[in-house]
């Protein structure tokens, strides 16, 4: 058996029950596998064991008090993966469906991913079972303030810098940074996407979305073609689905359907973005809305029905495994031509693999959504040099590092004969990175 596969059988035997974290391990050492056995110093100095064990795992209880006054108890998480290139970095993620599989998946990912960056960010992932729905902003503040007074020792901004993910947004990075402040003194960058008027960065909020824009208009770009006249469809209408959509519109593609947990909204016309801001960021009210106040539009409800809308570029931005096997079929056989993945890991393996094999130009999202990390690195950059970029320097940043991963990932596939395999070439350049710098930094 190769080093690689025994690697991969051995972790997931010692870790049972965490199908997104075998998930994500398969996929990456599946794909580095004919790299590494190729080199062997990788396994005198037992790259593939350290890389695939948390340098450190927190599960922590936050207890916090609901409006009536009852103490009620979540399970908070942050799985600090590894620190080869640089502080832990990742997002905190608030949903009813977060566990250990899901942080650690993330969390592995997020390695590779802050190496393709360029900037000096090791990989980490956190949040908790909390479900921030329905609850009023002083229960979210009561539940951030207890979720810090907990991780806090353990976060720091040379150590390791949280930012948002799904149910954290500016609003919840507020509180937990006002707490951490409080509890240590300190105005450092210990966490990311923070406000404009208290060290955040421009273009963070819309950096993800704007990334994965870029990277998809420079692919088709490679490709002799552009945006320009295609028709979208974006699933999610959460911060990187909305910026993704603003994003694509400028650039002239007509995105005709977006989705929540609860459906989609198909629109000819093109989806009328104030309103879908209005509904979800103001509001914070379900996408079924759009339908009753846009005459063009039309309510489904089933939000991976979505896929079955006929479009040229579909952009999976809601969550993990959101567009399966099935989905993907739907889209090849009605045309699609890319699929860029805002959200982490939302294709299932066998819709990864169907794109690939039929010619569809897949950008997984450890390339396609880095430019929201590579914004949080930017922030974290300002604020050590005390200084603070305007909007059009941060986007010309963000675009250029967006531009310079798929032309890494590009590179590295052909390099490799796999030409068009970007899946191929992100787990190659985001791991040789992280494998160099463990290699010169001794066994620890
Ligand atoms: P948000 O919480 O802002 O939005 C999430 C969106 O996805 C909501 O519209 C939500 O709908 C929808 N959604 C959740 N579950 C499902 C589901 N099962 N089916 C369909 N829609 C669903 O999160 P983000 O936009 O920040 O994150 C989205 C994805 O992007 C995640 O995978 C995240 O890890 C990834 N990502 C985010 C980054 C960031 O900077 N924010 C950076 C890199 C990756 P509802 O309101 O009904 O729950």
């Amino acid at each position: 058996m190769s080093y690689t596969n025994k690697v991969l059988q051995e972790t997931m035997e010692k870790n049972p029950h965490q199908p997104e974290f075998h998930q994500a391990l398969s996929e990456i050492l599946s794909t580095i596998q004919p790299f590494v056995d190729a080199n062997p110093q990788y396994e005198r100095a037992g790259i593939l064991e350290r890389l695939v064990e948390p340098e450190r795992q927190i599960m922590f209880r936050v207890p916090w008090v609901d409006d009536s006054g009852s103490v009620r108890v979540n399970r908070g998480f942050r799985v600090q993966y590894n620190s080869a290139i640089g502080p832990f970095k990742g997002g905190l993620r608030f949903h009813p469906s977060v566990n250990l599989s899901i942080i650690k998946f993330l969390g592995f990912e997020q390695i590779f991913k802050n190496s393709l960056t360029g900037l000096p960010m090791g990989g980490g992932k956190g949040g908790s079972d909390f479900d921030p729905k329905g609850k009023s902003d002083n229960e979210i503040m009561r539940f951030c303030q207890s979720f810090i007074t907990e991780l806090y020792r353990h976060i720091g901004g040379d150590t390791d810098v949280p930012a948002g993910d799904i149910g954290v947004g500016g609003r919840e990075i507020g509180y937990m940074f006002g707490q951490y402040k409080r509890l240590t003194g300190l105005h450092t960058a210990a966490v990311t996407g923070r406000g404009i008027c208290y060290g955040g960065s421009l273009v963070r909020k819309e950096a993800t979305g704007y990334g994965l824009i870029y990277i998809t208009e420079e692919c088709l770009n490679s490709r002799n073609s552009t945006l320009k006249g295609k028709t979208a469809v974006i699933s999610g209408s959460g911060n990187v689905s909305i910026y993704a959509a603003e994003k694509a519109a400028s650039l002239g593609a007509k995105v005709v359907a977006m989705s929540d947990s609860g459906g989609y909204v198909y629109d000819k016309n093109g989806i009328n973005l104030d309103v879908i801001k209005q509904i979800k960021e103001v509001e914070r009210a379900r996408i079924s809305e759009y339908a009753k106040r846009v005459k063009t539009a039309a309510y489904k409800s089933g939000s991976t029905l979505i896929w079955d809308v006929k479009c040229d570029v579909a952009l999976p931005c809601a969550t993990q495994n959101e567009l399966d096997g099935a989905a993907a079929k739907k889209l090849i056989a009605n045309g699609v031509k890319l699929v860029a993945e805002g959200a982490n890991m939302p294709a299932s393996d066998e819709a990864a693999k169907l794109f690939i094999e039929q010619g569809v130009l897949f950008l997984p999202g450890k390339a396609a959504n880095a430019g929201g990390v590579a914004v949080s690195g930017l922030e974290m950059a300002q604020s050590g040099q005390r200084c603070f970029w305007s909007f059009e320097q941060a986007d010309k940043m963000l675009k250029e590092i967006m531009v310079n991963i798929f032309k890494t990932i590009d590179k590295r596939a052909q390099e490799n004969c796999a030409k068009d395999n970007f899946v191929f070439g992100a787990n190659i350049a985001g791991f040789i990175k992280v494998a160099e710098a463990m290699l010169l930094q001794g066994a620890v």
